[in-house]
């Protein structure tokens, strides 16, 4: 038999191995191998077998890695779409597909060292004291770990082993494996009654599960062997089916659907939904029960939520629910903070079809789950489930197209939805379900703007904080209630300038200014990361000038403000300058949480799902902070991110108030947040993207040209655009604009200038690139990045 190998090199093409009779039983489509390449030895994944070859030597495959195939056929499946869609090569597509430590077996099962009580026979010889007491815990436990039997004894393994020579007990290795959450005491939890609204999402939920294809037996062979004979009768590898097959008409707003569709294939409108609630109105437990109904019907859930609210607080709600009681379910998280050995595992665990539900960030979207029968994909709108390099998927797609391969329904959920999928619950292709209320009948803050151009003074510089903001804090501080303060930009000054000759401090690889960081006395690029010292004077050899000025605020000037105003309060800052350790988040939570902190400071970090009942008061300190970049989502972005932020407010018993600093009080994005009105701020705003096609309306490829040499980018941009043209001008409705400078021109010392392609569909568009790409030559110093549905224009 023949293999069919990708390599994890990029080469764009599949090689042809022999498999070794001794090998034979191991290899499968979907096994990660290593094999030889030249003089190298190169790792792969099995894509597809073969009776013969073109070829008429091959070489032998050397290894397989892991005992199971590592990429299922339907994860290989939905790899290949990834790399069709977003124009990426399918090794760099497959790799995206399993963790690091899976693909390179960095990490294996740990062994310890285990020790067991054999049976005696006859009497129990006289034993001295040492091993007299171990062999009584052993009486009472008769396996356990050799490093605790070693605790509990308070002994030496010396001792174990002459109770092994005399035959009493065997020490061996045996995988034990981690738990990253072992030392969590989870307090099991059960469903809660449902409000109406709560119910009837969860009644339509369940009844699109009802609807989707039963779970087959869990026989790998049925499963294996058909995708098998699936790719081998596919025209090569590079087979143009898949991206009909999977029915991007999905994410393709106004795509007609295959003529016929695959039967495995549910209608799409009845198996996405997007839950649309405000914060706090309970979505978590719909997503819970409909978890709970999934397990019921022999299936298993993937939950997705941003890596930013990945903390313990959420997994322990999923854990408290599944991992305990009745349903004893292994939930198996995927996060980055794990280290390599617990990411194997916790891989392995799902893989094995032991842990049922597996809850991640983004790539979670490719855990194993088999057979799956629903995905959550929380907070629907953040985009941080984009990925910002190759393949640049973005995981809500991904699951939805996953969901519709594997007959699984997709619930996305939001308080803050995209436009994108408000806009496709428009058109009918997700339901749309909706909690208008907080589930425990605590009332939306209230939310008060104020216009910052008031506090201006003549010649004096504007306050941090209004009147009306300090006069809350200090109110809160004096009832030991809770506060959270919001500014989205870290360090002390943003910018450092000399007023006589203009000299601004600016980084030497990127363009932007430096970021003054008065704590730990530097100067810092928020791009490249940047170092450089704080001058004394001007560094302007002809100005040398001792009266540097510092402007723009930051977390860390927020802070030493309220020091001085509150010397009463206990302050907490909250950035990625502060937390350094993985325990840091975690720590200031905590303290947080039982009240040891009164005023907590911090960027986006503190933004999301966080639920605190003593906080009453929420600040934010510079509203329009967002709404001025050049990035025709940033009015959705702000007012995204106002009412997450001012959800964090009045989640107890006492009402929470919302203070909104801005210096363009009237911007709808800000209006509209104010009032808690998600409706009304989805319409104005679709007037802005319908008149100049932006989606939803319309669809982005972002193409990006960089390199160091600014006229060569310049150049290949220009012969780009000049293909362009030729390749896929005739696609209808298409608008090429640019080749233009990027927002942010030369970022770690790349130039980099930007062609948009913008069209009715994508699917057609993205298969042209994809094409035009791999016959492109650019200059060996200019790399092209192709985005595909871009979230970030920088
Ligand atoms: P969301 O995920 O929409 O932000 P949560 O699921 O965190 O909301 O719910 C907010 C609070 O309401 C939580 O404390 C939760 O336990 C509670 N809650 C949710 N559903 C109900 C219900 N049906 N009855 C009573 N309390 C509920
Ligand atoms: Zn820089």
């Amino acid at each position: 038999m023949i293999a069919r190998v990708t390599l994890e090199i990029a080469l764009r093409k599949e090689f042809d191995y022999f498999i070794p009779p001794e090998l034979e039983e191991q290899v499968d489509v979907g096994s990660r191998v290593q094999v030889p390449f030249g003089s190298r030895k190169v790792l792969g994944c099995v894509t597809g077998l073969a009776e013969e070859s073109a070829h008429a030597t091959l070489k032998p495959i050397l290894k397989v890695i892991g005992a199971q195939t590592l990429v299922t056929p339907k994860i290989l499946k939905l790899a290949r779409w990834i790399g069709e869609y977003y124009c990426c090569a399918p090794e760099t597509a497959l790799k995206s597909v399993l963790p690091e430590a899976v693909r390179h077996e960095q990490a294996n099962w740990r062994e310890r060292l285990h020790v067991r009580a054999l049976p005696v026979t006859g009497e129990l010889p006289k034993l001295p004291k040492r091993q007299k007491e171990v062999w009584r815990i052993l009486e009472g436990r008769p396996e356990l770990p050799l490093s605790e039997l070693l605790a509990l004894a308070n002994t030496t393994a010396a001792t174990v082993r002459r109770l092994e020579d005399r035959g009493l007990v065997s020490v061996a290795a045996e995988i034990s494996e981690r738990d990253p959450y072992a030392r969590e005491h989870i307090l099991p939890t059960q469903p809660l009654p449902l409000n109406p609204a709560q119910a009837k999402a969860l009644a339509a939920i369940k009844a699109a599960m009802e609807g989707s294809p039963k779970a087959e037996g869990r026989s790998s062979k049925t499963e294996v062997r058909s995708p098998k004979s699936e790719i081998r009768s596919a025209a090569g590898p590079e087979a143009q089916g898949w991206m009909f097959d999977v029915g991007c008409s999905m994410l393709d707003v106004g795509v007609s659907p295959p003529a016929a569709p695959p039967p495995s294939l549910p209608a799409p409108h009845s198996s996405t939904f997007l839950l649309h609630g405000v914060t706090g109105s309970g979505k978590t437990e719909v997503y819970l029960q409909a978890i709970a109904h999934a397990l019921e019907q022999g299936k298993g859930a993937i939950v997705l939520v941003p890596e930013i609210s990945l903390t313990p607080q959420t997994v322990e709600r999923f854990k408290a629910r599944f991992s305990s009681g009745r349903l004893q379910t292994l939930v198996a998280v995927l996060h980055s903070h794990l280290s390599s050995g617990e990411r194997h595992d916790e891989w392995h665990k799902i893989r094995q079809g032991r842990a049922r539900i597996a809850i991640g960030a983004r790539s979670a979207i490719f855990a194993p789950v088999e057979p799956l029968g629903l995905v959550i994909v929380d907070e629907e709108h953040e985009h941080s489930y984009k990925q910002e390099e190759a393949p640049r998927y973005h995981a809500r797609d991904v699951a939805i197209v996953r969901g519709q391969m594997e007959g699984a329904v997709v619930v996305l959920g939001s308080a803050t939805p995209s436009l994108e999928s408000y806009y496709n619950c428009g058109k009918g292709k997700y339901t749309l379900l909706q909690l208008p209320e907080r589930a425990d009948d605590k009332k939306m803050p209230v939310v008060r703007i104020v216009d910052m151009r008031q506090t201006a003074r003549p010649g004096k510089a504007i306050p941090i904080f209004s009147p009306q903001l300090k006069e809350a804090i200090a109110q809160r501080v004096e009832r030991k209630e809770q506060v959270i303060l919001f500014l989205n930009r870290r360090g002390y000054s943003t910018s450092l300038q000399c007023p006589l000759c203009g000299f601004v401090a600016e980084c030497p690889n990127c363009s932007v200014s430096l970021t003054y960081h008065r704590q730990e006395q530097k100067l810092c690029c928020h791009i490249c990361s940047h170092v450089a010292p704080v001058p004394s004077v001007c560094p302007n050899e002809k100005c040398r000038n001792p009266a540097i000025r510092y402007s723009g605020l930051g977390t860390q000037k927020v802070e030493a403000t309220l020091v001085k105003l509150f010397p009463e309060a206990r302050i907490v800052r909250m950035d990625s300058d502060v937390l350094k350790r993985k325990e840091d988040y975690r720590r200031i939570l905590g303290d947080f949480r039982v009240g040891k902190i009164d005023i907590l400071v911090g960027t986006q970090m503190i933004a999301k799902g966080l639920h605190f009942p003593n906080v009453t008061l929420v600040g934010i300190i510079y509203a329009d902070l967002a709404l001025h970049q050049p990035d025709f989502r940033a009015g959705e972005r702000t007012f995204q991110l106002l009412t997450q932020v001012a959800g964090r407010a009045g989640r107890g018993d006492i009402e929470g108030e919302v203070f909104v600093q801005a210096f363009t009080p009237f911007h709808p994005a800000i209006q509209f947040a104010r009032r808690h009105d998600f409706e009304g701020f989805y319409e104005q705003e679709m007037e802005f993207r319908e008149q100049l096609k932006y989606p939803p309306v319309g669809r982005i490829a972002l193409l990006t040209l960089k390199g160091r040499n600014e006229e060569k980018v310049r150049f290949s941009a220009d012969y780009l655009k000049h293909e362009l043209e030729k390749a896929v001008g005739n696609v209808k409705d298409l608008v090429i604009v640019g080749p233009a400078p990027a927002p942010l021109l030369r970022a770690e010392t790349y130039y980099r200038y930007q062609i948009m392609l913008r069209a009715q569909r994508m699917a057609a568009l993205s298969q042209r690139l994809a094409l035009l790409i791999r016959s492109l030559t650019l200059p060996e110093d200019v790399t092209l990045a192709v985005d595909i549905d871009p979230v970030d224009l920088m």
